[in-house]
């Protein structure tokens, strides 16, 4: 069994504009549509049974649209867990939360980079003490470029809100991997291993989840930057046992969404 915990999806009619911004956004080309039907289709090829989709608001106007475009799509479609979206700015952030868990949505994903807030903003404390005990969430972290998502804020939030079930992405800090290491090692988080094994080389890739523990790591792609299958080939070729393989393939996952 694999699951990816980390894939973003677009309605049809605007993921090619929104595969173009985030590839922009990163100065990354693409590999992939962004579409439900492209990402369920690389499933079937490459063997990838369950997926974690997602999308972000980038004003507080979309929260919702996107929440339920994110429901529906689950809904109908077995292969996938829907996480929601929430926004700094947005009115009433409790009710959305509550709204969320009623459509049937199993955590909260949040893009500070892109979405334009420090993860340890005081508004977002506050959305955070709503979420502890209740939702998980996965939170892009890392980039050199900015000040939002840096490892050493979220190790505060971390402190802060001790049962707070959190996943950071990209081994805690996309191109600041170090840095994640210095702040995030000795706090609970999960990780994920998506775009990043290309950048920190294999035998780095495998010497931080020894480091970090095995039993914290997720698969996980980014589709639509990269494809899953090739993701999924380039984490099979890490020197791992079978039992770290699995681990980080699926059984932290369910373990994950099961409440811890
Ligand atoms: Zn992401």
């Amino acid at each position: 069994m694999v699951i990816d915990f980390h894939a973003h999806i677009y309605p049809e009619k605007i993921a090619a504009k929104a595969a173009a911004s985030i590839s922009g956004f990163y100065a990354i080309p693409v590999s992939k549509a962004g579409t439900v039907e492209c990402l369920l289709e690389c499933g079937r090829r490459d063997g990838i049974g369950r997926f974690v989709v997602f999308s972000a608001a980038a004003v507080p106007g979309q929260v919702q649209s996107i929440n339920n475009y994110i429901a529906e799509t689950a809904a109908v479609h077995g292969e996938f867990t829907g996480f929601g979206t929430l926004h700094r700015d947005m009115q009433n952030p409790g009710a959305e939360i509550r709204r969320i868990t009623d459509l049937g949505l199993k955590g909260i994903k949040l893009h500070p980079d892109m979405q334009r807030f420090n993860i340890d903003d005081e508004k977002m404390m506050d959305i955070y003490a709503l979420l502890e005990g209740r939702l998980p969430v996965i939170f892009h972290t890392g980039d050199y470029r900015y000040p939002y998502s840096h490892p050493a804020r979220l190790a505060r939030v971390l402190d802060q809100f001790p049962r707070l079930v959190a996943v950071a992405a990209h081994f805690g800090g996309w191109s600041l991997f170090d840095l994640a290491l210095e702040y995030l090692r000795d706090r609970f988080c999960y990780f994920d291993v998506s775009s990043s094994i290309p950048f920190l080389g294999a035998s780095r890739a495998e010497e931080l989840i020894h480091i970090y523990g095995a039993e914290r790591f997720l698969f996980g792609s980014d589709y639509p930057m990269w494809d899953p299958g090739s993701c999924l080939r380039e984490f099979m070729g890490l020197n791992l046992s079978d039992g770290e393989q699995e681990l980080i393939l699926w059984k932290n996952a369910m373990r994950l969404l099961d409440g811890g």
